[in-house]
């Protein structure tokens, strides 16, 4: 596409998000408020089992074109306009459906993905502007639309990745009949739950994050991941759909066949999001002598550093106590990587390119 095409198509794709993002908003309005802006003629309308989809639709499309016009043309203002109207709309819709959803229903994780967005940007943009790790790194970095697409798409497909995911963990439950251990394991205090499914959870990401690095196969999908040339909050994002897939279906397993209770699980879901955004932040922090038990984001870095001896180590998210067991730990003192990435960056840019790289045929 040439500069004046990708300009006119930027403006037309800005224009039209910016009608999009006003028709899911004043649906919105009326979804919320049926007596605030139609007749009550029209309420029936908004009750419609179809309605919710209209709106979510109009969301989408509008957020969509707006990416496109973010993407396309150098004024960014319409797009602008229309993702802050996309994300208003979007809170004011989910304030309720989000939570009033059933896991039955499929629905589109448009406010997952906004309110995804939001929490963690407002958690570490800050800290990353105060306590940057490569000083002179912008916030809009090298490939941060590639990024923040990533976090797009698994936020919209955060059902269809729950219902993937199910399977394995929900085929051990149906074959194991360990209903005293479930039993004892779920009477335990609440903090020991939290602190057992993180160890168990992380000796299995160890293992299964070690076979991604040394089955060939498996490398040209975790590859992606490592494609990428910046560490922030945004860069742990970037991981192939099936790479989700298969490490959730299996790190899962522990978490959800050993009875524990909801509350310790969700607690630890929330925190394994946060830490491992964390570990891939910006932030210069060592923690010291910490930073020795607990994976911090130097450790992670270590992981992505495009120095040789960063090569097939610190596979741990949470202890590097794993990695020193099983002998792959790599962590010089306060010394950090140069760069980040692939040796000689085979990963193509853009999603569609890097969600197809494993399946091209390689000479
Ligand atoms: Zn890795
Ligand atoms: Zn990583």
């Amino acid at each position: 596409m040439d500069q004046s095409t990708a300009s006119r198509t930027g403006w037309l794709s800005g224009t039209a998000a910016l009608v999009a993002s006003l028709v899911g908003l004043f649906l919105v309005l009326c979804w919320r408020h049926p007596g605030l802006l139609t007749t009550p003629e029209l309420q029936t309308v908004h009750q419609a089992a179809w309605f919710p989809w209209l709106v979510y639709a109009s969301l989408l499309i509008a957020f969509v074109l707006a990416m496109l016009n973010l993407v396309l043309r150098p004024n960014k203002t319409l797009g602008l306009c229309a993702i802050t109207l996309t994300i208003l709309a979007s809170l004011r819709g989910s304030i309720t459906t989000g939570l009033e959803v059933e896991s039955s229903q499929v629905f589109f994780g448009l406010d997952f993905f906004v309110l995804n967005v939001i929490f963690t940007g407002f958690l570490f943009v800050p800290l990353e502007l105060l306590f940057p790790k490569v000083k002179d790194q912008p916030l809009f970095r090298f490939e941060w639309r590639e990024d923040l697409f990533y976090y797009l798409v698994s936020s919209l497909c955060v059902q269809v990745l729950t219902f993937l995911t199910f399977g394995p963990w929900q085929f051990v439950l149906a074959h194991t009949q360990w209903t005293e251990f479930r039993h004892w394991v779920g009477s335990q205090p609440a903090w020991a739950q939290f602190v057992e499914i993180m160890f168990l959870t992380d000796l299995a990401q160890y293992w299964v994050h070690r076979l991604f690095h040394q089955v060939k196969f498996l490398w040209q999908f975790h590859a992606v991941h490592h494609s990428a040339q910046s560490m922030d909050w945004m860069a742990g994002a970037r991981m192939h759909f099936f790479e989700i897939v298969i490490l959730r279906a299996t790190t899962s397993i522990p978490m959800f066949t050993l009875g524990f209770q909801q509350g310790p699980l969700q607690a630890y879901l929330l925190f394994l999001y946060v830490h491992s955004t964390f570990i891939h932040a910006n932030l210069h922090w060592d923690f010291n002598w910490l930073g020795r038990f607990f994976v911090t984001p130097r450790f992670h870095h270590w992981h992505h550093g495009i120095e040789r001896e960063a090569i097939d180590v610190n596979f741990a998210i949470h202890f590097p106590l794993f990695d020193k067991l099983f002998g792959t730990l790599y962590l010089p003192g306060r010394v950090w990587p140069t760069g980040y990435g692939i040796g000689g960056h085979p990963v193509p840019k853009g999603y569609w390119q890097q969600f197809l790289y494993p399946f091209r045929k390689r000479s």
